[in-house]
């Protein structure tokens, strides 16, 4: 059987030599059990430990093993595009280095889309246990406001974890954008896509790469790749400043008439500047970040640079 016609796995890797042999072995072993050509597409995402060194190794002993390695750290959403440009497989999914995405679960997702009724099976969390409480609460008011605010389809919970159908990675592949949010991305080009719960897992080895301010600007991201509210929010926030204004003005021209007295609430008139200074600043901040994102989209810099790669001819992008 040809990889046109087999799965392929692309597996993002950033500081994973604890976390990558145990994963590994785990992969292989259901990937072997399966009917199916496979390929293992590590993408080396510029790590300072001996992740690299560790890809070779596999890649050397396991003609399934082929790593793209970046010439430095360009990021979890740049590392899944450079496999999505380079993934040959019929079926394609995206899976974490760590075992926070089980292995185990392939057969079952394969299984699914067989069926040919899905072009794509997603999971997500159903708990999220091992997780700080205060994470779970910010991540839960994100995917609210996300999907109040934008026509990207987000489930709460959703991994990047999916098996997707030739159809559906050509699709991502064409969505170029610099700026990328794949949660958002796989929601906006559509196709039927089953979901698939299983409670959490924590890491096998190592530490996550996603700490607070990381996943705030994360989130922050998210919400202006796919939606323009917080824009008209500052127009709305704009208009009804000037109502206001508009009402002070003719409240003090009616007191100067009755009581004939306009000098006075010095304090006041401070507030108010400030008060409207402070909007106006952080109006022009919303479009400042919505500039900010075109400035990086006109440069059409590339998503990623490969230092090296064991395939024939990696696709950059
Ligand atoms: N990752 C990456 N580049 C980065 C950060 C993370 O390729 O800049 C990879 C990482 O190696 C792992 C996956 O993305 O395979 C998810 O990262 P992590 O487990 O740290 O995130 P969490 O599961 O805690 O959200
Ligand atoms: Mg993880």
């Amino acid at each position: 059987m040809a990889i046109e016609d087999g799965i392929s796995l692309i597996i993002p890797c950033y500081n994973e030599q604890e976390a990558l042999p145990i994963f590994y072995k785990e992969v292989t072993k259901v990937l072997s059990g399966l009917n199916y050509e496979y390929e293992l597409l590590f993408i080396n995402d510029g790590s300072v430990d001996d992740t690299l060194k560790i890809l070779k190794e596999i890649a050397s002993s396991d003609e399934h093993a082929k790593y793209i390695s970046f010439s430095r750290n360009f990021g979890k959403e740049a590392a899944m595009y450079a496999g999505f440009c380079n993934a040959k497989g019929k079926y394609v999914a995206v899976m974490d280095a760590d075992m926070q995405d089980p292995p185990s679960l392939l057969p079952q997702m394969l299984e699914i889309l067989e069926s040919g009724e899905y072009d794509s099976v997603a999971t997500r969390r159903v708990s999220r246990v091992g997780e700080p409480p205060i994470r779970s609460f910010f991540a839960r008011q994100f995917y609210k406001i996300i999907n109040k605010i934008s026509d990207a389809d987000i489930v709460d919970g959703a991994r990047d974890f999916r098996l997707m159908k030739r159809e559906m990675v050509d699709a991502i592949v064409k969505m170029t954008e610099y700026n990328r949010f794949s949660k958002g991305i796989f929601g906006w080009i559509g196709f039927r896509t089953y979901w698939l719960a299983y409670e959490n897992q924590e890491r096998v080895a190592g530490e996550t790469k996603w700490h607070f301010w990381k996943l705030t600007k994360y989130a922050i991201e998210g919400i202006i790749n796919f939606s323009q509210v917080p824009l008209s929010l500052a127009s709305w926030f704009g208009l009804f400043m000037t109502l206001i204004a508009f009402l002070f003005v003719v409240f003090i021209v009616l007191r100067k008439l009755i009581f004939g007295d306009p000098v006075d609430g010095w304090a006041s008139t401070i507030c108010i500047i400030t008060f409207i200074g402070g909007i106006q600043l952080f109006c022009m901040g919303i479009m400042g970040q919505y500039i900010a994102k075109t400035y990086a989209e006109v440069k059409r810099r590339p998503h990623y640079i490969v230092g090296e790669s064991n395939l024939e001819n990696p696709k950059s992008k």
